[in-house]
């Protein structure tokens, strides 16, 4: 047995068989070969197996998971299957007497490119497909094992270096039953998905050496992977695994009530969300609306940008789950840690201080034109609110709220229904906004605090830099105090105050937001019943006394030990 330590990066308890996903680029080169007709038998065989790879994990999705999600293999099977695809194949190992592997890639690229020049949504989407058929031809023509998530086929521990959201976007959650990750930090794309998957998970636990099988624990509470459990800790861990998931079950029984302290206050408990399914999740979930909406998922797919039509019915179907419900969606947030395929990002010595956010939006108006015209449009008639990350000054607030207004007369313009004066907020995650509060309020209908953000550019520290991570910590006396004086300076000008940073979720800043005077707690949907459940265990009287205490306290460890040791959080 082995006991390991890491960062916790999503709550609850694990135990599992461990699936070690090491991908490799597929690599092999474009050869002559002298014997053609030998070389087509080896496509043949090749596409067989893989049809019948197809098959299996067709009827194992149905049965585990759904029809629906089924069908995905269908359509491979079907595509594999079409006569155009394989004699394009074996003419270019005839005529040119190219290996199988170059020839498969040669012709799926060509017909990827193809279907993602084509400004429709479902034709991208087919160029994903196309790309996930050749890939396992290709493997299978290398004699090499399936080695995405998407095979996983038994409920497993995901254990990775880091998971890229490619990675996590093929990943077959069902099968997760946790994920461990040798680098990251508690605000990582996977500390993220994590949470918002309800999944335990612990992130920079440091270089692994397991194999796959592997009897593992996850502990996402205090971060700790434990690597083949004598009997003893098996029996612990099930026994805690089990009540939790009892507590677990009592408070999702009491997510749609909503939350309200032993003194009467009412606090709005909302989602970040960042596709259509995890809208619907959030509502079963309990959430009261979305605090965050990440828009960033459209642009993530495919090589080309989203159009406004896309955008428009993506942000609309999301819409439609939440109805009068408010649905705050933020603009454009890449650059820094997030790449994407479809925007040329420059290479910058320090990204995260860099050309991210509203100031690439500001740069590049046309994405920052369509994306604005597809939310007004998915606003007609919804509760949509529009909010704009990463604002640092007055004047980036005008340019954009300048935009939005250019954005508005292009759609009168072309008659199109659209939302005339939705709600617009500003994120506070930079320092100078937070100081700034008392300015920009007045010009806003809301702020939500990125703590993530705020934390990382307050404390001058790397949020993707696993080395100093750790000190990004919104429990920070800095941090806190920054959250207090936008708070104050909010409600002085009657506007209302949310946080969307990932400490909106965790259960010991709960009590001290709160106290704060925190109006909307925004979190993972699956952090949402805990969150409830515990509000409504906390008198806001008793929260004010914590945050006064913690406004005082000199250091971040005496926050914590305080906030470890108060009877609020002892009660919880
Ligand atoms: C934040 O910075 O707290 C936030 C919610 O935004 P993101 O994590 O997407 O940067
Ligand atoms: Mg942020």
């Amino acid at each position: 047995m082995k006991r390991l330590n890491g960062i916790a990066a999503s709550q609850g308890i694990a135990i599992g068989p461990a699936f070690v996903y090491r991908p490799e680029p597929l690599a092999f080169k474009e050869q002559i070969i002298q014997n053609p007709p030998a070389e087509i038998n080896r496509l043949i065989q090749a596409v067989e197996a893989v049809q019948t790879m197809l098959i299996a994990l067709e009827e194992y999705t149905q049965q585990a998971i759904g029809e629906s999600e089924a069908k995905i293999f269908e359509v491979h099977r079907m595509f594999l299957a079409d006569p155009a695809f394989a004699d394009e194949i074996k003419a270019i190992i005839e005529q040119e007497k190219l290996n199988a592997e170059a020839a498969v890639d040669r012709v799926s690229t060509e017909l990827m490119e193809q279907f993602s020049a084509i400004d429709d949504e479902y034709f991208r989407q087919r160029a994903v497909d196309i790309k996930d058929v050749a890939q396992r031809l290709i493997r299978q023509l290398l004699g090499l094992e399936e080695t995405t998530l998407a095979s996983l086929k038994f409920p497993s521990i995901i254990i990775a270096n880091d998971l890229t959201p490619s990675d996590t976007a093929s990943l077959n959650r069902d099968m997760a039953l946790g994920l461990c990750t040798e680098i990251g930090s508690s605000t990582s794309h996977t500390a993220i998905l994590a949470r918002s998957l309800g999944t335990p998970a612990v992130v920079g636990i440091g270089k692994l050496e397991i194999s796959s099988g592997t009897t593992v624990i996850i502990d996402g509470q205090s971060g700790e992977l434990i690597i083949d459990p004598d009997a003893e800790t098996l029996a612990e861990y099930q026994t805690r695994q089990q009540a939790r998931q009892r507590i677990r079950s009592r408070e999702i029984a009491l997510a749609q009530q909503p939350a309200i302290t032993t003194d009467g206050h009412q606090v709005e408990v909302v989602a970040n969300i960042g596709s259509v399914v995890e809208a619907e999740q959030a509502l079963k979930m309990g959430a009261e609306g979305v605090g965050l909406l990440r828009t960033e998922f459209l642009f993530l797919q495919g090589d080309t940008l989203p159009s406004e039509e896309e955008q428009y019915r993506i942000y609309r179907a999301i819409a439609d789950v939440f109805q009068q419900l408010p649905l705050i969606v933020r603009t454009l947030d890449v650059g820094g840690d997030k790449d994407i395929p479809s925007i040329d990002l420059a290479v910058e010595q320090n990204p995260m201080l860099g050309q991210r956010a509203i100031r690439l939006c500001l740069a590049r108006p046309e994405i920052f034109q369509t994306q604005l015209r597809a939310i007004l449009r998915a606003g007609h008639e919804r509760n949509v609110k529009i909010m704009f990350p990463l604002i640092g000054s007055e004047e980036e607030l005008h340019q954009a709220l300048e935009q939005l207004e250019l954005a508005k007369a292009d759609l009168r313009a072309r008659n199109l229904p659209h939302a005339e004066k939705p709600d617009v907020g500003i994120m506070i995650e930079v320092p100078s906004a937070a100081v700034l509060a008392d300015v920009l309020a007045p010009q806003v209908d809301f702020f939500s605090i990125g703590t993530n953000d705020l934390a990382q550019y307050t404390l001058a520290v790397d949020r993707t830099n696993e080395t100093v991570a750790h000190l990004a910590d919104p429990l920070h006396p800095a941090v806190i105090r920054l959250i207090h004086l936008v708070i104050q300076a909010a409600h002085r000008h009657n506007k209302w105050v949310g946080l969307c940073g990932e400490m909106a979720g965790s259960p010991q800043a709960v009590p001290l937001l709160l106290g704060l005077g925190l109006d909307e707690f925004s979190m993972a949907a699956a952090s949402v019943p805990s969150v409830k459940a515990l509000l409504r265990t906390l008198s806001k009287m008793q929260a004010q006394e914590i945050a006064q205490r913690c406004l005082e306290l000199p250091s971040l460890q005496r926050v914590r030990d305080f906030l470890q040791n108060s009877p609020v959080s002892a009660a919880a």
